[in-house]
């Protein structure tokens, strides 16, 4: 049985003040039945570890570079983000893929160092607008997982994120029936690739303007294990709403 994962992104936003929001959400649920996770912006890493103490929710960077350390000014390492507390690490985000020119082979290579630095990697996938109306969304993807996930993951240290370009921020969301499809190729493509014991332990969640409302009907689909989640994440009542919708989703796996 895959265990449920909330994650959430919380892209460039949030200040100390924000924090707030994490002990809100800890309060909320003492003893999830789903895993917790939150990526603040890198400023925050290290004081939200701080304040989610104790509790279930585990803390995760946004991106790592691909060296462990070096002249890369602004960048931050994986070997950093661990040293800061963080236990994961988003990789591949469309908006990393787009505004930073991150190709496959970049996503990989950061995978590789954020494995080495014992961090759970969230390799994150994903077709824009016209590769979908093109037909194209399978291929596309196939093509970022064979590209961006390492040879040396596990189970445990990967999970992929399904996150269609155009439905990030947008409020717009795919059919039920197409975010089935892309998650069930990518567990064939995962089974195929990594045989069957890390085929079928690897989560899968799906991202694209998740909210309360449609979470539940989301979380229905099968092999969706739960979700990534911007601008819903932000605020404590609106991700818990979805961690218990998340609870209360049938078992996979
Ligand atoms: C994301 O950026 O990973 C995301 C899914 O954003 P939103 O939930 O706001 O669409």
């Amino acid at each position: 049985m895959r265990r449920k994962l909330a994650a959430g992104n919380w892209k460039m936003n949030g200040l100390k003040a924000d924090l707030a929001e994490v002990a809100a959400l800890t309060a909320a649920h003492p003893a999830p039945g789903t895993d917790i996770l939150l990526c603040p912006p890198a400023t925050l890493i290290a004081p939200m570890v701080a304040a989610a103490q104790g509790s279930a929710l585990a803390v995760g960077g946004q991106d790592c570079h691909a060296a462990a350390a070096g002249a890369h000014t602004g960048d931050v390492s994986a070997p950093m983000l661990a040293d800061a507390g963080a236990t994961h690490v988003i990789l591949g985000h469309s908006e990393r893929r787009q505004d930073h020119d991150e190709h496959n082979e970049h996503v990989r290579a950061k995978a590789n160092a954020a494995l080495a630095a014992g961090l759970v990697c969230v390799i994150c996938v994903g077709e824009s607008e016209a590769e979908r109306d093109a037909a194209n969304t399978l291929d596309i993807i196939g093509g970022q997982l064979s590209g961006s996930i390492p040879d040396g993951v596990t189970g445990h240290s990967l999970v992929v994120a399904y996150e269609p370009i155009w439905a990030i921020g947008t409020g717009r969301t795919p059919t039920l029936d197409q975010i089935g499809e892309v998650h069930d190729f990518i567990r064939m493509r995962l089974e195929r690739r990594f045989g069957p014991g890390i085929g079928r332990s690897t989560r899968l969640l799906y991202g694209g303007s998740v909210k309360p409302a449609n979470a539940a009907e989301i979380f229905a689909v099968s092999n969706v294990d739960g979700a990534l989640v911007g601008g819903a994440s932000l605020k404590a009542s609106d991700f818990s709403a979805i961690i218990t919708a998340l609870e209360a989703a049938p078992t996979q796996g």
